[in-house]
């Protein structure tokens, strides 16, 4: 393959202090240094309302790391505008927290314009070219328009919503004629892909002209599935290891020999803790045995506090686990460990063995990739239970796993106490299944599996861009 050009809203640059990147940019990193080529994106810094410097690069080995700042409007139109109050809410099905605006759309549309712009004198004829997620949507499409014929894949990493959902959204069909710009759209799971297909259906915007290969305006393309994974191995590796570490020894010693279970989420009205935690005092309120015998650790670090939504669920979440705790608590023991800050990976890693329950559930979610870790994490001969969302896209691969629906709260609390009285035989069968799959699709095949089909030639009719 010739050069590999990655685009993506932020940018994971090694750093000196060499702090351990999460699977995603391991993997990108991977694939950037065997091909060579260019990690494109967003600084993450606002340059006021001064136009930008032009694109800072700096190269690591094969790879160049090519960073823009935004402006502030595009900061607050693009980003936390239009992406994370229209596209977000929309594709994990809140129609209700969706806040459509004139301007943010503007200002979307005029931020992938100035990427492309930036980016489009970098390009090379043969370089193929990966955008990432949803905040980059129309990248191809001004790319196609400033003359570019490369081959371009997208990668949605959050779900995709149904027809009906999706046509909530004011400017749908710009956003559904954009994505027919790529040569390979790529979706979490077959239900997402399902649900492209029919919105292009429903919205008379193209067809599915065989087996994964769509027709629409005027364009050829494929789109696939591919359910991206963890490095598997090595977070294996580092639940091993981070038995040794202080923090997570000190988590052993505290819990004085509880069992402990754990959820681990991004502080987002998608992850369900609310939800989570009533099913939690459900469980303990139809288990009085269990009181005094189980520790429920929540590390929710905060995420997009500008976000007004974020903001409020802060401070209900905080309530919630407070008011619990206050009802069931006693002198000596906390039901809910409450952390509203990040923790390392190979610290989380070392938790999630001690966790005898990994609690994933999500109201909507495009994968989750602590699934994937907590299941990664355990101890094989003595290893914890996942119990995990339906209505997450890691429920479409860990059949191992103890699947509930996270509004049935009753349901959940019932899967807790299954959980923590399971078998070890059982335990283990279970977490073999799911191990030996994460083994083989781990996030180095998720990203070959992609660039494969991406380069490969497509059935004709040939594309005209
Ligand atoms: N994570 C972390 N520290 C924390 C909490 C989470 O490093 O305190 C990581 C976690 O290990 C996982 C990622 O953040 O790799 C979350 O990914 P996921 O797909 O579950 O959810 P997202 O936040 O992308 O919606």
């Amino acid at each position: 393959m010739s050069r590999l050009i990655v685009i993506s809203n932020r940018v994971s640059v090694p750093d000196k202090k060499g702090t351990a990147a999460g699977g995603l940019a391991v993997a990108l990193r991977a694939a950037l240094e065997e091909h060579g080529g260019i990690w494109m994106g967003w600084s993450g810094n606002s340059s006021g309302d001064k136009e930008p410097e032009p694109l800072v690069m700096t190269d690591h080995g094969n790879i160049t790391y090519a960073l823009t700042d935004l402006t502030q409007t595009d900061v607050e139109e693009y980003y936390h505008g239009f992406a994370n109050r229209v596209l977000w809410p929309i594709c994990h099905y809140r129609l209700d927290l969706a806040e459509y605006g004139r301007k943010e759309m503007d200002g979307y549309f005029r931020v992938n314009r100035f990427f492309a712009h930036r980016l489009a004198p970098l390009i090379k004829p043969d370089d193929v070219i990966w955008v990432h997620d949803y905040h980059l949507i129309p990248l191809a499409a001004e790319l196609r328009q400033m003359g570019l014929k490369n081959r371009i894949g997208f990668f949605l990493h959050i779900p995709w919503p149904p027809a009906d959902v999706l046509a909530i959204m004011p400017v749908h069909q710009e956003i559904m004629r954009s994505l027919s710009a790529y040569d390979l759209l790529g979706f979490q799971t077959d239900h997402d892909l399902e649900n492209f297909a029919s919105c292009l259906k429903r919205e008379e915007i193209g067809d599915e002209i065989g087996p994964g290969l769509f027709s629409a305006h005027g364009r050829t393309f494929r789109g696939g599935a591919y359910s991206i994974g963890i490095e598997t191995a090595a977070f294996a590796d580092f639940a091993r290891k981070a038995a040794s570490h202080s923090m997570v020894r000190k988590a052993r010693q505290s819990i004085e020999g509880r069992d402990l279970i754990i959820g681990v989420d991004r502080l987002d009205y998608s992850k369900g803790i609310t939800q989570r935690i009533e099913a939690f005092e459900r469980f303990l309120g139809d288990n009085p045995a269990y009181q005094r015998r189980v520790t429920y650790l929540q590390v929710t670090p905060k995420s997009r506090s500008e976000v007004p939504e974020y903001e409020a669920m802060q401070q209900a979440v905080a309530e919630q686990a407070g008011r619990v705790n206050g009802a069931i608590g006693t002198v000596d023991w906390v039901p809910i460990r409450y952390i509203n800050r990040s923790i390392s990976r190979p610290v989380l890693a070392g938790l999630y063995r001690l966790g005898k329950i990994g609690l994933v559930t999500p109201l909507r979610d495009g994968m989750n990739l602590v699934a994937k870790e907590y299941v990664a994490a355990q101890d094989p001969d003595d290893p914890g239970v996942l119990v995990l969302s339906r209505f997450a896209g890691a429920a479409r691969e860990l059949k191992g796993a103890l699947l509930v629906n996270p509004y049935d709260i009753e349901g959940t609390a019932n899967a807790i106490a299954r959980g923590l009285t399971m078998p070890l035989e059982e335990r283990q069968r279970r977490w073999q299944s799911m191990m030996d799959h994460l083994l083989e699709y781990d996030v180095v095949r998720w990203c070959n599996d992609f660039l494969k089909d991406l380069t490969e030639e497509i059935a004709p009719p040939v594309n005209q861009v």
